[in-house]
């Protein structure tokens, strides 16, 4: 399966490169045609290692934008034309400008839309103490249960950025999944790590079909040889201790 990366759409101007617009949106829901899946139908099936070469399509939203509800909900998951999204949210971002608030997030999380748990203030979690790691896996996973009354599994790495330390951390405190901007099918080096593509408005749809034709394509020489090779994972173990 191919898992996929945005953060907030608009309908015109973005205002930095993860802001994509509506109209780029919507070619990729193009492209996508049928092989959407729904986070419950992916969770499902996602450890299955037959399930690892389908093109199969899910999508997550990262940092909590009021778009997730205004238009990714409101627009295709309510109506029925997408089966749902996974919507990681920075505890600390909740209510603030352009962002979703409780009742928002309570809503998604109530219909079938998964929420998981982005941290409490969006730090690069490789650079904090092991303090702030700690609260910000523990204490962001605590609120979210407390709000939605049922239990937060999910985890995406704040700018994709972690560490053999930072999964550690996360695993500790209790999720299961943890969600990188890795290119790939879903499936990471780790048994628990899962790749997804993070979209930015420089990536056309012909970028969007050749990765939906082939995840691994824009992959780097170095783990084509290692992969061959059998040592892609040893490799990144050591890179990522
Ligand atoms: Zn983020």
């Amino acid at each position: 399966m191919i898992v996929l990366n945005y953060h907030e759409l608009v309908s015109a101007s973005p205002s930095n490169a993860w802001c994509l617009t509506h109209k780029a949106f919507d070619a990729h829901l193009a492209l996508c045609g049928g092989t959407l899946v729904s986070p419950r139908t992916f969770l499902e099936t996602c450890d299955d290692p037959k399930a690892s070469r389908t093109s199969e399509v899910l999508l997550t939203f990262d940092d909590g934008f009021l778009s997730d509800y205004t238009h990714v909900y409101a627009r295709y998951a309510a109506t029925g034309k997408i089966p749902g999204f996974m919507s990681f949210i920075p505890v600390d971002f909740v209510g603030a400008p352009g962002r979703m608030n409780w009742q928002m997030i309570e809503e998604l999380s109530r219909n079938g839309i998964t929420v998981g748990s982005h941290g409490m203030a969006h730090l690069d979690l490789t650079t904090v103490s092991d303090a702030q790691l700690e609260r910000e896996v523990s204490v962001s996973k605590a609120v979210l249960e407390d709000r939605l009354g049922q239990q937060v599994a999910l985890f995406a790495f704040p700018y994709g950025r972690f560490s053999q330390r930072v999964w550690e951390a996360a695993l500790r405190a209790g999720y299961t999944r943890l969600f990188t901007i890795q290119l790939g099918n879903h499936r990471g080096f780790e048994s628990f790590l899962y790749s997804r593509l993070c979209l930015t408005n420089g990536m056309d749809a012909e970028y969007m079909r050749q990765h939906l034709l082939d995840p691994d394509a824009m992959r780097g020489l170095a783990w084509k040889i290692s992969t061959r090779l059998g040592l892609y994972r040893s490799l990144m173990r050591v890179r990522y201790r």
